[in-house]
């Protein structure tokens, strides 16, 4: 049996979303470590935390070398921990499934450059979050960045401009600030342009998500604060980081992930009341970050999570 012809293209790139993902995993290993430690990124570089010996590029590829030296430094023999090439090994299986979603549901490939940022950003972020309660602004500053110069250089991926590529609920908001925006001459003229307005669908994602969670964070404090003390229930990194989500995918698909996000820490919340009596320490102890990151991961891997699940019951 032969292969199909129309097979083999997206197998092959299908592969390379799954080696790139392996290598930018190995990449957030070194980030979600050193980060939040406050070490540099690039200095010094990757050694052996036993014996101090630096890992050469061969010993470097992510998963082979780690299996080829059967899991140990190659000078001192110290057992390398298993969570390394299996954190690559996700990241890689994470971007083969945002690829195959982009194919399956025949979006741009233009959006895979954001999409793969996006979801490293997220990755690591929520892993840091987790483990130290701080969102690193190297992070979410360097995510927005890149998603206003990706939106400008390949405005094609913007998909609120685009609204047949994706749902037609996925472009709302963006569509209803751009009709306001139109009835002045000036940028009615400028939106014309596809960067324009790509760069404008990312900054209102920023602007939206800033907003919304500046004004919860600030609800919260004020509700708690009677009843609590002082309180803070969403932090700056918070805000940041849907910033970043909603830079990227823009101010609708922010709403959607915002909802989801909510939800999951709503409901973890509900259950660890069960466990911790003192909400004050609750509150203070629940990162946000992982919460968002789930459905801002879903919306990469499947797209409007919502639509899907709300069309699965009718
Ligand atoms: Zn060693």
């Amino acid at each position: 049996m032969s292969i199909p012809e129309n097979i083999v293209l997206p197998a092959y790139f299908l592969f390379f979303s799954f080696a790139l993902g392996c290598i930018v995993g190995s990449f957030l290993n070194v980030v979600v470590w050193r980060l939040p430690r406050g070490a540099s990124l690039c200095h010094p570089p990757s050694h052996c935390p036993n014996c101090g010996h630096f890992i050469r590029p061969w010993e470097n590829i992510p998963i082979l070398s780690w299996l080829f030296l059967r899991g140990r430094c190659s000078s001192c023999h110290q057992a390398i921990s298993w969570r390394y090439p299996a954190g690559e090994a996700a990241v890689g299986l994470l971007f083969a499934g945002i690829f195959w979603h982009v194919l399956r549901v025949d979006l741009p490939l233009a959006v895979l450059p954001a999409y793969f940022w996006l979801a490293g950003s997220v990755l690591a972020a929520a892993l840091i979050d987790a483990e130290h309660r701080i969102i690193p602004n190297q992070i979410t500053y360097s995510g927005m960045l890149a998603a206003f110069l990706l939106a400008i250089l390949l405005p094609q991926g913007r998909l609120a401009l685009y609204p047949e590529a994706a749902f037609a609920a996925n472009n709302l908001i963006f569509q209803a600030t751009m009709e306001t925006l139109a009835s002045c001459k000036l940028l009615q003229n400028g939106l014309k342009y596809a960067p324009v307005a790509a760069a404008m669908d990312c900054l209102l994602g920023i602007a939206l998500s800033s907003g919304i969670l500046a004004l919860f964070g600030w609800a919260g404090k004020r509700i708690l604060r009677q009843k609590q003390g002082d309180i803070q229930v969403i932090g700056g990194g918070d805000v940041k980081f849907l910033a970043m989500i909603g830079g990227f995918l823009g101010a609708d698909a922010m709403i959607y992930i915002l909802l989801g996000g909510a939800f999951l820490g709503f409901f973890s919340g509900i259950m660890q009341l069960l466990w911790e009596k003192n909400t004050k320490k609750l509150f203070s102890s629940l990162p946000f970050a992982p919460f968002l990151a789930i459905p801002a991961l879903a919306w990469l891997l499947f797209g409007n999570w919502l639509y899907l699940i709300w069309n699965l019951f009718l």
